[in-house]
C-alpha cells in the first residue's frame, strides 16, 4: 500500500476506536489502569493530535522499505535508518509487518514518552510530519520550499496543540494503533504480511483478491473513499452533542 493510504487508514482508525477505548471500564489487574491514558484522549486538540500521530506511525512499518516515503522524508536520516530496519529485520515486509512490531512500538513509545518529555516531543513532531508529508503536503520534487512548508506546517500544529494543553498519555496507544492500521492495511495487498512473526505465514486476502500497491484502484478509488471517510469521522467525533 501506498503511504498516502497508510497514513488515511491510520487516521481512520484512530477516530473510531478513541471513543471506545476511552470508554472502557476500567481493567482491574488484567492490564493494568488504563485510566489515565485515555481519559483525556477524547478532547477536540486530543483527538486531532491523536489522529496526526495514528497517521504518522502508520507509516512506521515501512521503515524497512529504503525506497517508501517514510524513508526518503527526512532525507539521508530516514534512508539510512531505513536502510538499517531493513537488514535488521530481514528484509520488506517482516518484522516491522507484524503484531509483535505492532506491541513493541506501543510500549516502546510510552516508556519512551513516560520517562522523557523531550524525546516524546521529538516523536510527536517527526509523527506529525510524517503525516503532513503522507496527505501530500511537501511532497512534490522535494524541494527547499516544500520542506520549509513542512516544517512550519508541523510546528505549527505542535505549538498549536501545545496551546491547548495537549498531553501525550495515549501517544504509545496511537503509535501501536497506527502500525496496526498499517499492517492489517497490507494485508489487503497481494503480498500480504508475517502477521505472526517470527512465524512465516503470510496473511492476506484468499483467490488472488488482494490489491496491487500504486495501482489504479488505490490511487482513484481507495484514496479518495478513504479522504472521505476520515473527514466523516472528523466532522461526527468533533461535532458537539445535540
Ligand atoms: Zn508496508
Amino acid at each position: 500500500m501506498m503511504g498516502h493510504s497508510h497514513a488515511l487508514s491510520g487516521a481512520a482508525l484512530w477516530l473510531l476506536a478513541a471513543p471506545g477505548l476511552a470508554a472502557l471500564p476500567e481493567l482491574g489487574g488484567l492490564a493494568g489502569d488504563l485510566t489515565p491514558v485515555v481519559a483525556n484522549m477524547l478532547s477536540p486538540a486530543e483527538l486531532i493530535a491523536g489522529a496526526l500521530v495514528c497517521a504518522g506511525a502508520a507509516m512506521l512499518p515501512d521503515l524497512d522499505h529504503p525506497h517508501a516515503t517514510i524513508a526518503q522524508t527526512f532525507g539521508p536520516a530516514t534512508w539510512v535508518l531505513s536502510k538499517a530496519v531493513n537488514w535488521l529485520s530481514g528484509g520488506h515486509r517482516h518484522m516491522t509487518h507484524s503484531l509483535f512490531f505492532v506491541v513493541a512500538a506501543g510500549i516502546g513509545t510510552h516508556l519512551l514518552a513516560d520517562r522523557y518529555p523531550i524525546g516524546r516531543d521529538i516523536v510527536v513532531v517527526l509523527l506529525i510530519g510524517l503525516a503532513l508529508r503522507a496527505v501530500g503536503i511537501g511532497i512534490p520534487d522535494r524541494t527547499i520550499t516544500s520542506a520549509l512548508v513542512n516544517i512550519g506546517l508541523t510546528a505549527g500544529t505542535f505549538l498549536f496543540f501545545h496551546s491547548r494543553d495537549v498531553g501525550y498519555l495515549w501517544l504509545g496507544l496511537a503509535v501501536a494503533i497506527g502500525c496496526l492500521a498499517h499492517v492489517f492495511g497490507d494485508c489487503m495487498t497481494e503480498r500480504g504480511c508475517p502477521v505472526l512473526w517470527p512465524l512465516k505465514h503470510k496473511w492476506l486476502l484468499p483467490w488472488k483478491m488482494g490489491l496491487k500497491t500504486g495501482r489504479a484502484f488505490e490511487v482513484k478509488i481507495l484514496g479518495p473513499v478513504l479522504s472521505v471517510v476520515v473527514v466523516g469521522l472528523f466532522a461526527i467525533r468533533l461535532m458537539p452533542v445535540m
